[in-house]
């Protein structure tokens, strides 16, 4: 049995570290959405958390979540942050509210067909260079990015990356920083359905250098439920 105090206690000291590296970069008035990342765990974790006013809860993994969400008792907002295939959009529609991880024109386009109503989705991009990660290539992405802002039934809320996994923390805010800029250039192009919202960076190893280099949205697992063994 999980101790719910122990998610009590992750998710404040959580809180008080993003508050404080918002002091730090000097943007004291900011607002950070916590994405609490709850894959692997079992689904009284994610009942739990919501019990503690978590009110945004990322999972990774389809499948796994379509299993565990009948089970959790409250609401949160389901984010899909995980790399999501053309033949599972169908169902990650119904079961998530936001999609992090849309990384290709093919993916929107699926969603775009699956969709009805305006989707909400976020647009992934690969700004550490790591072969390893999904995502845009940064070279090109805008106008990758307004092509998909051409399709019908999503909104695009914003950005999401994942930092280079490295100790030097220079070269990590350097996969943080270009996607913050690309942030601020796209707001030109914004309509009713294309909007720069949400610019989702930092995991629990860098979410307080994602903050310190302009994201509002972080996606932290393993600092509020434990590792994942
Ligand atoms: C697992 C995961 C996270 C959270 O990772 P932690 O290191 O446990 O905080 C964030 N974003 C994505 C895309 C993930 O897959």
């Amino acid at each position: 049995m999980v101790d719910p105090d122990k998610i009590k206690s992750g998710l404040s000291k959580v809180n008080q570290r993003i508050y404080k590296a918002l002091e730090k970069a000097g943007r004291r008035d900011d607002e950070v959405t916590l994405v609490g990342v709850t894959k692997t765990f079992p689904p009284e974790y994610l009942t739990i958390a919501i019990e503690c006013g978590l009110t945004e809860i990322g999972e990774n993994r389809v499948q796994e979540f379509e299993a565990k969400k009948p089970k959790v008792k409250g609401r949160a907002r389901w984010h899909l942050i995980g790399h999501l295939q053309s033949n599972k959009v169908k169902k990650a529609i119904e079961l998530f509210d936001i999609i992090q991880s849309v990384d290709s024109y093919k993916l929107a386009k699926e969603i775009s067909k699956r969709a009805d109503g305006d989707f909400e989705i976020l647009i992934q991009v690969n700004s550490s260079g790591e072969e390893s990660k999904f995502g845009l290539e940064m070279d090109g992405a805008e106008e990758e990015i307004l092509k998909i802002a051409e399709l019908g039934n999503i909104r695009i809320m914003g950005l999401m990356t994942i930092g280079r996994f490295v100790e030097d923390e220079t070269l990590i805010r350097k996969s943080f920083a270009p996607v913050k800029e690309m942030f601020e250039e796209l707001k030109k192009y914004e309509s009713d359905r294309f909007k720069m919202v949400h610019l989702s960076m930092g995991m629990s190893s860098d979410f307080e250098l994602a903050i310190e280099e302009g994201a509002n949205m972080v996606r932290i697992g393993s600092l509020i439920f434990g590792s994942r063994g």
